[in-house]
């Protein structure tokens, strides 16, 4: 598939999960791919199919420090995603969420390039209106343990909106809601992950609280596919926009999709619900509709059972090698 014009395209984390979808999908456009990632919780494995193509590129890089490189467009989403890794190092977390954007933006400037910003749904944290329109300007605790992950993403909002309005930078926002799908992190403690490889090794699956809080999960392809419709847009349309999928599930819902889907015999365990815990969310998605034409077309239990298979091929292929 190759269209339009061949660009040479930045894309910051993108050794991750959702990073790595899209390098694929760039290349697949025929574009150049600049990588850059410090593999805090990407991996070189998650792009070891691309190496070999000569439009991509990989450059080991923290983008809390400054970037000298010459691309026509940039999507920024270097930041630990998982609330177990973002809490690893929350003074790390909000760095490359703030210094990282100011870096990326300062760089676009430099370049009149367009730039895409990776924000999150968390940015309305425990919402009180639902489901939530982007109007919506949320419920954050400032000083909590999400907060570095929650607050360094509504300041990265922030700056884009700045160098926007003071240096009429070209910016596409998107809150993205919970997405999952292959490569997701096996150990990066995120609900969808977590509870299928518990069911998979036959393992109790753990409900934090009762399990009846909710989310709404996108599956990957779907959430790539808006990322790239955002970016086509004209300069008229900035965001913030959400995209992800307004299925709402509780978590003790996904938990009985995941044993139906796997055949586990695994049992319900429960452990506290760490704190500031949303209790519910879901995506108002009109504008994504609108203005993007976007909505998500793959339903959870299919999403579920092809994340399902590629669980499956690599915990057998770490059986192989131990
Ligand atoms: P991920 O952890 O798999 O990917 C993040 C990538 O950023 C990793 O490859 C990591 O090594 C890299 N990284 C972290 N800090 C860095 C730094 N200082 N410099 C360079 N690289 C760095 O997570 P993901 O799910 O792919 O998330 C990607 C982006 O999308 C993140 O910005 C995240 O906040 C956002 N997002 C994801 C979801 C989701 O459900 N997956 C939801 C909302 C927002
Ligand atoms: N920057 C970068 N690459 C560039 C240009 C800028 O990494 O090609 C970084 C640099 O660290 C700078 C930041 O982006 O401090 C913000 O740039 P800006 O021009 O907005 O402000 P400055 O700090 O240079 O006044
Ligand atoms: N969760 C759970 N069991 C797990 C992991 C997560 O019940 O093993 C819950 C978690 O408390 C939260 C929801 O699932 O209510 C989604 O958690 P995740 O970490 O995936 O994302 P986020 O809270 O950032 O939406």
């Amino acid at each position: 598939m190759r269209y339009g014009t061949i660009k040479k395209i930045l894309v910051t984390g993108g050794a991750g999960f959702l990073g790595s979808h899209l390098c694929e999908r760039l290349l697949a456009q025929g574009h150049e791919v600049l990588c850059v990632d410090n593999f805090f919780t990407g991996t070189r494995r998650n792009v070891a199919h691309l190496l070999g193509e000569p439009r991509f590129e990989l450059l080991r890089h923290d983008v809390t420090f400054p970037l000298y490189v010459e691309v026509d467009e940039i999507y920024n989403l270097a930041c630990p995603a998982s609330p177990v890794h973002y809490q690893f190092d929350p003074v790390q977390t909000t760095k490359t969420s703030v210094i990282g954007a100011i870096n990326m933006l300062g760089l676009a400037k430099r370049l009149k390039a367009k730039i895409f910003q990776a924000s999150t749904s968390e940015v309305y944290g425990d919402p009180e209106v639902h489901p939530q329109p982007e109007a919506y300007w949320g419920r954050v605790n400032p000083i909590g343990f999400r907060s570095c992950y929650d607050e360094g993403k509504r300041c990265a909002e922030t700056l884009f909106f700045d160098y926007h309005r003071q240096h009429a930078l070209q910016i596409k926002v998107m809150r993205i809601f919970n997405t999952y799908g292959p490569r997701m992190h096996p150990n990066d403690g995120r609900v969808v992950s977590n509870l299928v490889v518990q069911a998979l090794k036959g393992e109790p699956i753990t409900l934090y609280g009762d399990g009846s809080q909710t989310r709404s999960f996108c599956y990957v392809d779907d959430l790539i596919e808006g990322i790239v419709r955002l970016m086509e847009t004209g300069p008229e349309v900035t965001g913030p926009i959400n995209v992800g999928n307004p299925g709402e599930f509780t978590i003790r819902e996904l938990a009985e999709i995941v044993v139906e889907l796997t055949g586990s015999r695994s049992v319900f365990v429960h452990r506290p619900i760490p704190p500031d815990d949303p209790r519910q969310r879901r995506p108002d998605i009109t504008q994504a509709r609108r203005e993007l034409g976007w909505e998500p077309r793959i339903a959870l239990r299919e999403g579920l059972s092809r994340t399902i298979a590629y669980f499956e091929r690599s915990l057998s292929a770490e059986n192989a090698i131990s």
